[in-house]
């Protein structure tokens, strides 16, 4: 379905991303320290069931959890499958929880764990190499499109995207996280990272996880201003608190994240979903938020 894909985009088609992946499967007995890619494994019926979940809460698109699917992250996790064996049985768990319904596979790649020189020591080539053969194995399993997100260094976005550009013609999101409130960890701004992925080529670009709804918001607004691509968003539920035995609690509830997600369409956002602290609950709110304004249209 990926050439369907861009032409979804280009008509202009509103689309639901799906919500959380970690938290939910920490709500759902992950232990601290595990990889979320160790339920692959260990607990298949789970990751499936988290997908559908998502998808009969009006989810379009669905990431496969492959966040941390690169060989070098994959190396702590224990998993004793390939890396290529870990990503498409991801995409393969994927695909069976639709049934039937309009649903994309995105295959989601997130940052390598470390940082490329010249912050860290991975050299650029060798993170090129990670991305590219991740991109391979989600391709070989069949996804739609790939989702490169969480990024907040442009050189390892870049790196992230060439590499992935070299496996597969796929569609290409690119979407970066403002932990900083309105700048990523390495201090860019959404207007500077929608200008480079245009640059480059990619499909989409977004804002994703960071911290609150409403520095994201901003940070969509000037995505949005800088750009003529469709651009994605998938924000977390709020800034969580923590409790005294470090769980994340997060306050935002699936009504207000229905509201807030009016105002991402509002501001010209095309794909919408939610990061962490995004339950099914408010993934349906969301999905709602775009049925209540093709209403109003
Ligand atoms: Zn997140």
């Amino acid at each position: 379905m990926s050439k369907n894909f861009r032409d979804v985009l280009a008509r202009g088609e509103r689309l639901v991303s799906d919500g959380a992946t970690g938290t939910n499967y920490q709500a759902r007995g992950l232990e601290r320290g595990q990889a979320p890619e160790q339920w692959l494994v260990e607990s298949p019926a789970k990751v499936t069931q988290l997908h559908r979940d998502f998808i009969l809460a009006g989810a379009n698109i669905i990431l496969t959890n492959t966040f941390g699917g690169t060989a070098m992250r994959l190396a702590d996790t224990g998993i004793s499958e390939t890396a290529a064996q870990v990503n498409q049985r991801a995409v393969n768990l994927a695909r069976n929880a639709i049934q039937g319904e309009r649903v994309w596979v995105a295959g989601s790649i997130g940052p390598s764990g470390a940082l490329l020189e010249p912050f860290g020591a991975l050299s650029r080539e060798d993170a090129i190499a990670q991305f590219r053969d991740q991109a391979q194995a989600l391709a070989d399993g069949g996804v739609d499109l790939i989702v490169i997100e969480t990024q907040f260094d442009l050189g390892e976005a870049t790196a992230a995207f060439e590499g992935a550009r070299a496996a597969t013609g796929l569609p290409l999101v690119v979407s970066f996280s403002f932990d900083m409130g309105t700048n990523t960890m390495m201090g860019l701004k959404a207007a500077q990272v929608a200008k480079e992925m245009t640059a480059l080529g990619a499909d989409a670009v977004g804002v994703n996880c960071g911290r609150s709804l409403d520095e994201n918001l901003i940070n969509l607004k000037e995505m949005r201003a800088a750009t003529h691509l469709p651009v994605w968003m998938k924000p977390n539920a709020g800034l969580p608190r923590m409790t005294d035995d470090d769980v994340a609690i997060y306050d935002v509830t699936p009504e207000i994240m229905g509201e807030q997600a009016e105002r991402w369409l509002e501001t010209g956002a095309q794909i919408i979903g939610g990061c962490c602290g995004t339950t099914p609950q408010h993934l349906r709110a969301i999905a709602q938020a775009v049925e209540r304004l093709r209403v109003n249209a």
